[in-house]
C-alpha cells in the first residue's frame, strides 16, 4: 500500500506496519539482538547484502523499521533512521555528512547540548561553527564560506519561539552547495513539515512530542535515501542505535501525535491569551500571538503553533526572584527542564537550560531573568491556569 498519498491521520495509524505469520493486529515488538539464518549460506548472502534479511539489531531490527518507515511517510521523506536520542541524531548528520575542514551555519537559539556538541566535538576535529540569528537572512548569508556543508536550524526556537523561514534557508543553502538541517522538535511531523519546505534532512528529538509521555529517550533523521544512507553507515560502526522497545514506544506515539498536538496547541493558545492579560506579566512569547513577529511565518509554514510559550513577569531587577516565587507557587507544574510531555512542565531559562550561557549572549538571546518556559501539557487548561495564577496573583 502506497501511504505516501493518505491524509497523515492515515499515516499515523497505518505507514510501516508489517505483520508476522502470527497475524498479530498491533505492531509487535522484537527484542531480540541478533537473527538467525537458515544456512551457513543464507547468513554469508545476508552479510554480503545480497540476501535481504535482519543480521544485528545494531544495523537493522524489525520494530524500528516499522517506526522509521511510519515517521519516513509523515514528515514525506524518502527514509528515516531512528537512533539512540536526539543527540545522537544531530552527531549522526555530523558525523555521516561533514569531515575535518567543512563549515557550519547554526542558529543561536539551538538546543544547547547542540552548542556544546559543536563547539567542544565537532572543533576538536576541525569543522568550523560560526553562530547567526535564526530570523535574520542577510546574517546566514554573511556567514557563509567556500567551506560551509551545513545550515543548522531549530524552528520555532527555544524559548522564544523565534520562526525561521524554512524555504529562504533553504534557498540559501543550496546556493552555496550545502544542506540544511531543521530541528523539528517543537512542531513534530504532526505540524511542520521542512522537506516539503526544501529542508534537505529533518532531525527529531522522538523524546519529546513523538513519545508523549516522557517514557523514553530516541531520535531520528529523516531525509533523501542517499543522505539517510551515510547517515546509518555511520550508526552502523559507532553504535547510538535505538532500541527496539523504544521504537515501539515511539511507533503507538505516533498514531496519537495529531490528536494530542491540536490538544496541546488549543491549551497553549489560551494560556498565551490569558497570560497576556495578565497585569503581572510583561510580555509573552508565543507564535500563535498575532503580536508574536513570527506570527505570520509560522501560520504559512506550521499546521499549529506548537505547545511551548515563554512569558516574562513583571519586576525589572527583581525578575529572577518573581519568576522563581511563579514557579515555586505551582501546585502541580512539574518543574523541569524537559518539554512536549502530557505533563505541563514549568522552567526558569536564565537559570538552567541556559545557565551556561554568558550574561551577555543571555541579553542578546533575550534569555531575561523574569523569562518562564511552560510546555502546556494536556491536563485541564482552567486547572493549568489556575497553578499558575496562584503565583501570578501574589505580583500585583
Ligand atoms: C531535547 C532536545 C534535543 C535533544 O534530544 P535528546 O533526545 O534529549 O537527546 C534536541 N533538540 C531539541 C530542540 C530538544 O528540545
Amino acid at each position: 500500500m502506497d501511504w505516501s498519498k493518505k491524509g497523515q491521520a492515515t499515516q499515523a495509524v497505518r505507514a510501516g506496519q508489517r505483520r508476522s505469520a502470527e497475524r498479530e493486529h498491533s505492531e509487535a515488538l522484537y527484542m531480540t539482538a541478533s537473527f538467525l539464518f537458515d544456512s551457513a549460506e543464507h547468513a554469508a548472502d545476508c552479510f554480503s547484502g545480497e540476501a535481504e534479511g535482519n543480521v544485528y539489531s545494531r544495523y537493522t531490527n524489525p520494530t524500528v523499521a516499522m517506526f522509521e518507515e511510519r515517521l519516513a511517510t509523515m514528515e514525506g521523506t524518502e527514509a528515516a533512521v531512528g537512533v539512540a536520542s536526539g543527540m545522537a541524531a544531530i552527531l549522526s548528520v555530523c558525523m555521516g555528512l561533514l569531515q575535518s575542514g567543512d563549515h557550519i551555519v547554526a542558529s543561536r537559539s539551538i538546543f544547547g547540548s547542540t552548542t556544546v556538541l559543536f563547539n567542544k566535538y565537532l572543533a576538536k576535529f576541525g569543522v568550523e561553527i560560526t553562530y547567526v540569528s535564526l530570523t535574520n537572512l542577510d546574517d546566514w548569508a554573511k556567514a557563509i564560506r567556500p567551506n560551509t556543508r551545513l545550515f543548522f536550524a531549530e524552528t520555532p526556537s527555544n524559548p522564544l519561539n523565534d520562526v525561521a523561514d524554512i524555504a529562504a534557508l533553504a534557498e540559501l543553502a543550496h546556493g552555496h552547495d550545502a544542506w540544511l538541517a531543521v530541528d523539528n522538535c517543537f512542531c513534530s511531523p504532526a505540524l511542520q513539515n521542512p522537506a516539503a519546505l526544501g529542508a534537505d534532512l529533518v532531525v527529531h528529538t522522538t523524546t519529546k512530542y513523538i513519545d508523549g509521555q516522557g517514557r523514553a529517550l530516541g531520535g531520528a533523521v529523516c531525509g533523501p535515501r542517499a543522505l539517510i544512507d551515510e547517515v546509518v553507515g555511520f550508526l552502523r560502526s559507532a553504535g547510538p542505535s535505538m532500541s527496539p522497545f523504544n521504537a515501539w514506544i515511539f511507533l503507538k506515539g505516533l498514531e496519537t501525535l495529531s490528536l494530542r498536538m491540536k490538544a496541546h496547541c488549543e491549551s497553549a493558545q489560551q494560556l498565551a491569551e490569558w497570560l497576556d492579560a495578565h497585569p503581572a506579566v510583561e510580555r509573552v512569547h508565543y507564535c500563535g500571538l498575532p503580536s508574536h513577529p513570527g506570527h505570520e511565518l509560522a501560520k504559512r509554514q506550521q499546521r499549529g503553533f506548537g505547545g511551548v510559550l515563554a512569558f516574562v513577569v513583571k519586576g525589572g531587577d527583581k525578575g529572577k526572584e518573581n519568576a522563581w516565587h511563579v514557579i515555586n507557587a505551582t501546585e502541580f507544574l512539574s518543574i523541569t527542564a524537559n518539554l512536549g510531555d502530557a505533563k505541563s512542565t514549568i522552567t526558569h531559562p536564565a537559570t538552567t537550560t541556559h545557565a551556561r550561557v554568558s550574561d551577555e549572549e543571555k541579553a542578546r538571546a533575550g534569555i531575561v531573568p523574569g523569562l518562564i518556559r511552560v510546555s502546556v501539557g494536556l491536563e485541564d487548561i482552567n486547572d493549568i491556569k489556575a497553578d499558575l495564577a496562584r503565583g501570578l496573583d501574589a505580583l500585583i
